[in-house]
């Protein structure tokens, strides 16, 4: 066996004493590629699932803004999806129906996901922030920080290859930083593994239909990614 071989042998033997240590003893492997590429996906190094993380949020009242919210909107689609959105906070509809992005930005959302041969049921849409603050204000600093490590956590379970922070807000607090979207947009972070890239709010775009193009400029770099990912499971398993 040679050098290199050897050394893959033991980071990979040291990889499997941290998740023992984690408590992880099986290393849990995706049944289905339709939600990946062809091959199993990466295994999640959280055991967490979308449904424990709904059920710790509760009838939460973690910040003020229960008293004003009609339901928690935690977030919706694929749970495995390779695609995820991640977007500001539930306005008037999505209050109402307990589902992100479904009134008139929801409506372009599902446009620009289409755009890209995909559809709502294929990847995960959700929030920064699970209840909608009064007036569609934007939310305060101690709503975000009593809700953002829920979005952390959903993208911890789901572990898509790619978010796509809609807007100022979910970009600017998914990478933490006061950057603006205009200079964040089209390009490519890390997120613990995960690559995130910012585009418009639809919301701003429904204001500003112009910026639609750059919006489309962006998507077609998420599925060029998308394509390449895919593509790379195909050859592995070739
Ligand atoms: N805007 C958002 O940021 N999220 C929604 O769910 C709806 C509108």
């Amino acid at each position: 066996m040679d050098e290199k071989a050897q050394e893959i042998i033991a980071d990979l033997k040291s990889y499997l004493e941290y998740l023992k240590g984690m408590g992880i003893e099986a290393l849990p492997v995706s049944e289905k590629f339709s939600e990946r590429g062809s091959a199993p996906s990466v295994p999640p190094v959280t055991a967490e699932t979308l449904e424990e993380i709904r059920t710790d949020l509760g009838d939460c009242r973690r910040c003020k803004l229960y008293r004003m919210r009609k339901t928690l909107v935690f977030g919706e689609g694929n749970p495995k999806a390779s695609l995820m959105f991640v977007g500001e906070g539930p306005g008037y509809d999505e209050d109402v129906q307990g589902r992100p992005f479904v009134g008139k930005a929801g409506q372009l959302l599902t446009k620009i996901i289409q755009s890209i041969g995909l559809q709502r049921e294929d990847v995960y849409i959700a929030n920064i922030i699970k209840c909608r603050p009064p007036q569609n204000r934007n939310p305060e600093p101690d709503e975000i920080e009593a809700c953002h490590p829920f979005v952390v956590r959903q993208t911890q379970a789901i572990r898509p290859k790619i978010i796509c922070a809609l807007g100022t807000f979910a970009a600017q607090t998914l990478l933490k930083t006061s950057v603006k979207i205009t200079a964040l947009r089209g390009k490519q972070f890390d997120l613990d593994g995960i690559k995130v890239i910012p585009t418009y709010h639809p919301a701003y775009l429904l204001r500003n239909p112009e910026k639609k193009r750059e919006t489309w400029e962006d998507m077609k770099q998420i599925l060029a990614l998308l394509q390449e990912n895919r593509d790379q499971l195909d050859g592995e398993r070739r």
